[in-house]
This record gives structure tokens, C-alpha cells and sequence, in this order.
């Protein structure tokens, strides 16, 4: 972040400590956030499907202020660059500085929101309450309407949970690991049993929200709902462990979004803890899986068919990967398929599905057709019959893998 300020400046030299230190904090988008514009005197706003925007003169759209309100921590977790133990420069915001930086970088058109999160201080419940306190200063004193991602702390209380889920868009409280075993091994002093009773005290504060009274403005508590967060390569959990336990998760707590963090070994004591192969290209594939589960009706047991020891394939998408395991189900004629089969065509997405679903509804849908409603057809080409194309053997053929894997591409040096 470029802020015209002077190095010398004690803010600047704190947020250069503490937006480093977010960094491993998976944030999100501000989808799912509820219509909101700003009040007389109020700034910001967020939009129907969530997106808080701040469009400067020349139409740009930009993104959250994302820091921790202190690195400083009493915990010792094995996997984190704020542990006790770690040499790293360490700093403090106060409730004034967080809420200043925010207004003065929201004013200026540089972030549409605020993401938060934090060490652990003195204790839970000391640095939640100071969360609270620059959630609600921001909301009650400035009339912030502006999109607020507060990271809550496991073995803070309800009460603090609550008041938090009134002032940001989204809370979310990170499982940190794919296993409970994991966790006991690598963050000894933290329990499986708080963090998982906090994301149950959101969840009912959310469903209590939720109910519509008779009579009664409806409450608002946290209208983007909750997320997690589970590091990904810092333990030997295979991606079928982690999509197990975010499935679960998801059930269990009603969230929104479980976010996969590449586990970064930089810094690490530990030679357990020298991270595995590709740990991006991983991160990417369970995203990608997560994807597919939630908005392409794929089923965990039928991705886990095309993984090999439990993990995906770090060459090819997984939704290719099964289209290649699963050959005899194809080609599919794209004029008669149900839309759910068609969902399971590679490089055909939601919304070139239902774009030529709703298509052939008036007509019989030709190649050229289906090449205008979705885009390139390198990917689709062999997976799909129409009155003029036939992939003929293509489908069956060995090459065809070799066809699709992404070419490796070569950086440019200067
Ligand atoms: S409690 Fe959080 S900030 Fe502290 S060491 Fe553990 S993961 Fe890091």
C-alpha cells in the first residue's frame, strides 16, 4: 500500500508491521453482505449482492483494509508467524489508530471495508473487546457503512461475540487445522472444544436473527454470515482429510466460506513443519473443489474418486480430472442433457450452462452456438455432441489429457 506519509511516522511504521502480519489471513470478498447505503453524515456503502464499493474519479474499485490489531500474542501455535516465540518486529494499533486509518483510507477511495483480525494480547476476551471497539466506533461514531470482516477469538465470550456480529458484515473464527489431532500437536495451548463452540455461538446468534418476528424489526447480526479458515500443507492431512472436515464444517456451522491458507514455512522452527510441494497450486485445487461441491452439485466421495492418495491433481482442475475418470458419461448432447450433466462438462460454468439451457428452449443449438454462449472451447470441445459436431474418438483417446493439461509458461525475466 503506497501512502504518501512519511516513514518516520509511527502509524505508517505499525501498519507496515501489522498489514504484513494479515497477510496470512485468508479475507474474502464482500459477497453475501446486505444492501446498505450511507446514512446523512455517514460514509460508504455496500451493494444488493454485497460488493462494497468506493469508485474513485476514474471508476476504480478497490479492496479492504486488511491488518491485525496487534501481532503480539500469549499463544505459542507452531504453524503462525505472531507466535510467542517468533522474532518477528512486533506492534499495537489502539482502537483510535484502526478506526482513524480506516476512515482517512476509505475517504480517500483506497479500501471499500475493513478486514480485522488479530494476535491474542492479555487475553481473549481483552482483545475482542477491543475488536468490538473499533467495529462499533466505526459504525455508532462515524456512520462507517463500509464492508467490516472481524476475525473473532476463540474462548471469547458470547457476550462479546454478540455485540461483535451487530457492528461487522462477517464474523469468522479460524479451525486453523484440518484435524483436531493436528491441532493438539501443533497449537498445544488451543482447544478443538472453544473454537468449535464459538462458531456454534455465531451460528445461533445468526439462525436467532434469521427467525422473522411477527411484529418486530427483523435483527440484523452478521448479514454476510460466518467463515473459517484452515491452513492448508502444515500438517500431513490429505486434501480428501481437509474437504472431509470443511464439509462438515460447513454443515455444522451454516457457513459461508471455509478459506484453504497455503501454509507458509518461512520463519518456522520446526522441520515438521517445512511445507510440501506447490503449497498455491494446492490451495488453489481445493478452492476449486470447494467450488465445484457448493455451486456444481458434485458430491465429496465422487471427487475423492479421481484423487490418488487422497490428494487432487495438481496438473489439471478438478472437474476436469473426474470428466477424464468418468469418459464412458460422455459426450453429452448439450440440446437434450439435464442441466446437471451439463454442469459436469469441462470448461462450461454456471453461467454458460444456464445461457444455453435457456437457449435451446427457441432452437436447436449448433457448435457455433454453444461456442458464442460460453467462450473458448478448447476444454468442452470433446465433451459435447450438437446436430454439427461429433468429438468422434477424441473422447477416448490417451492424447486427450495431454491436450488439456495447461502448457507451462515462461516468465518474463526483465
Ligand atoms: S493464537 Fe492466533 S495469532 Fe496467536 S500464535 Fe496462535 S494462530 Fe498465531
Amino acid at each position: 500500500m503506497n501512502i504518501s506519509r512519511p516513514q518516520a511516522d509511527p502509524l505508517i511504521a505499525k501498519l507496515e508491521i501489522l498489514a504484513d502480519a494479515a497477510r496470512y489471513d485468508a479475507s474474502c470478498a464482500s459477497s453475501g453482505g446486505k444492501q446498505r447505503s450511507a446514512r446523512p453524515g455517514g460514509i460508504g456503502s455496500v451493494t444488493g449482492s454485497g460488493l462494497c464499493h468506493a469508485y474513485t474519479p476514474d471508476g476504480r474499485c478497490i479492496s479492504l483494509l486488511k491488518i491485525l490489531l496487534t501481532n503480539f500474542c500469549i499463544y505459542d501455535c507452531l504453524y503462525c508467524v505472531s507466535r510467542r516465540s517468533s522474532s518477528v518486529k512486533r506492534a499495537r494499533f489502539t482502537v483510535d489508530e484502526v478506526v482513524r486509518l480506516t476512515l482517512g483510507l476509505y475517504r480517500r477511495n483506497c479500501i471499500e471495508g475493513l478486514f480485522l483480525s488479530s494476535g491474542i494480547a492479555r487475553s481473549e476476551d481483552d482483545t475482542m473487546a477491543d475488536m468490538v471497539r473499533v467495529v462499533k466506533a466505526l459504525r455508532e461514531e462515524h456512520g462507517f457503512r463500509g464492508y467490516i470482516h472481524l476475525k473473532t477469538i476463540p474462548g471469547a465470550s458470547a457476550e462479546l461475540l454478540r455485540e461483535a456480529g451487530l457492528y461487522a458484515d462477517r464474523l469468522s473464527m479460524n479451525v486453523e487445522l484440518p484435524t483436531e489431532a493436528s491441532l493438539r500437536r501443533l497449537a498445544p495451548e488451543k482447544s478443538p472444544g472453544r473454537i468449535k463452540r464459538g462458531m456454534a455461538t455465531t451460528r445461533s446468534f445468526i439462525d436467532d436473527a434469521a427467525e422473522k418476528p411477527r411484529r418486530a424489526k427483523p435483527k440484523t447480526f452478521a448479514p454476510a454470515g460466518q467463515s473459517t479458515q484452515m491452513i492448508v500443507g502444515a500438517d500431513a492431512a490429505s486434501d480428501l482429510d481437509i474437504m472431509r472436515t470443511s464439509t462438515s464444517l460447513y454443515a455444522s456451522y451454516a457457513l459461508k466460506r471455509v478459506y484453504f491458507a497455503a501454509f507458509s514455512p518461512t520463519g518456522h522452527p520446526s522441520p515438521d513443519l517445512q511445507s510440501k510441494p506447490a503449497p498455491l497450486i494446492r490451495e488453489h485445487r481445493l478452492y476449486q473443489s470447494d467450488w465445484l461441491m457448493r455451486h456444481y452439485g458434485f458430491g465429496l466421495e465422487e471427487l475423492a474418486g479421481g484423487m490418488t492418495g487422497g490428494m487432487l491433481d495438481l496438473t489439471i482442475d478438478p472437474k476436469l480430472a473426474w470428466a477424464l475418470a468418468h469418459r464412458a458419461l460422455f459426450p453429452l448432447d448439450v440440446n437434450t442433457a439435464p442441466r446437471e450433466a451439463l454442469l459436469r462438462v469441462p470448461g462450461l460454468g454456471v453461467r454458460a450452462v444456464d445461457r444455453l439451457v435457456a437457449a435451446r428452449r427457441y432452437a436447436r443449438l449448433r457448435y457455433a452456438d454453444i461456442a458464442r454462449l460460453a467462450g473458448a472451447m478448447r476444454r468442452a470441445r470433446a465433451f459435447i455432441v450438437t446436430d454439427d459436431h461429433r468429438p468422434g474418438t477424441e473422447i477416448d483417446s490417451p492424447a486427450l489429457r495431454a491436450r488439456l493439461v495447461p502448457q507451462p509458461v515462461q516468465l518474463r525475466l526483465l
